[in-house]
C-alpha cells in the first residue's frame, strides 16, 4: 500500500473511530496529526514539545494518554528498541505484521508490510492455538542517507554532520 497523506490519515482515523464508537478528542487528533506529518519516529518527550505549540498547558500524561489511545486503535506503533512512536501507514489492516527498519544513526523508521513473514507468524500462532493480534519486527541498521554519510571520506569539504555517533547496540535495562 502507498503512503497516506496526513489529510488521508486524519479522515481515515475519524471514520474508524466513528465505526468503533470511540472518541477522537481534540488532543488525540492533534497528537495523531503531529505524527502524521513526521517522516520518522518521535519520542513522547519530543512530541510533548510539539504539542505545546498549540496546547501550551499540555503535560506528559496528556501525551501518554493520547499515545495509549492511538496504540490501542492501531493508528501508531511503538518502536520498542528506541522507545519512540511511529505512524502506521496500514492501519486499515489492524492485524498486519510490520517490519520496522530503524536507523541507528538518525532514528528514521521505515515501516514495511511483511507479507511473507506475516504468513509464517500466522501459521506458528495457529500451531500454538494462539490468537494473534498484532506483531512488529524491528530491524536495525542505517538508512540510505546515513549509509552515504558513513561512507563519506572528505569530512572537511562535505555538508554532512559527522558529529553524530551511530548508537551502539544498547544494553538492556
Ligand atoms: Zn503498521
Ligand atoms: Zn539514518
Ligand atoms: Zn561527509
Amino acid at each position: 500500500m502507498s503512503t497516506m497523506t496526513s489529510e488521508q490519515i486524519m479522515s481515515q482515523a475519524e471514520k474508524l473511530c466513528l465505526q468503533r464508537g470511540v472518541r477522537l478528542t481534540t488532543q488525540r487528533a492533534e497528537v495523531l496529526r503531529l505524527m502524521a506529518e513526521l517522516p520518522g519516529s518521535i519520542s513522547a518527550y519530543d512530541l510533548l514539545d510539539q504539542l505545546r505549540v498549540s496546547e501550551p498547558q499540555a503535560k506528559p500524561p496528556t501525551v501518554y494518554r493520547a499515545l495509549d489511545f492511538l496504540l490501542e486503535q492501531g493508528f501508531i506503533h511503538r518502536v520498542e528498541s528506541n522507545n519512540s512512536y511511529v505512524m502506521c501507514h496500514h492501519f486499515d489492516a489492524p492485524a498486519h505484521t510490520s517490519v520496522m527498519l530503524v536507523c541507528d544513526r538518525c532514528a528514521a523508521v521505515i515501516e514495511k508490510h511483511a507479507q511473507g513473514v506475516e504468513n509464517i507468524i500466522g501459521s506458528l500462532a495457529t500451531d500454538a492455538h494462539f490468537a494473534l493480534r498484532h506483531s512488529v519486527i524491528e530491524a536495525h541498521g542505517l538508512c540510505e542517507k546515513c549509509v552515504a554519510v558513513e561512507a563519506c571520506t572528505h569530512h572537511e569539504s562535505c555538508e554532512h554532520d559527522h558529529q553524530v555517533d551511530v548508537k551502539k547496540r544498547g544494553k538492556k535495562g
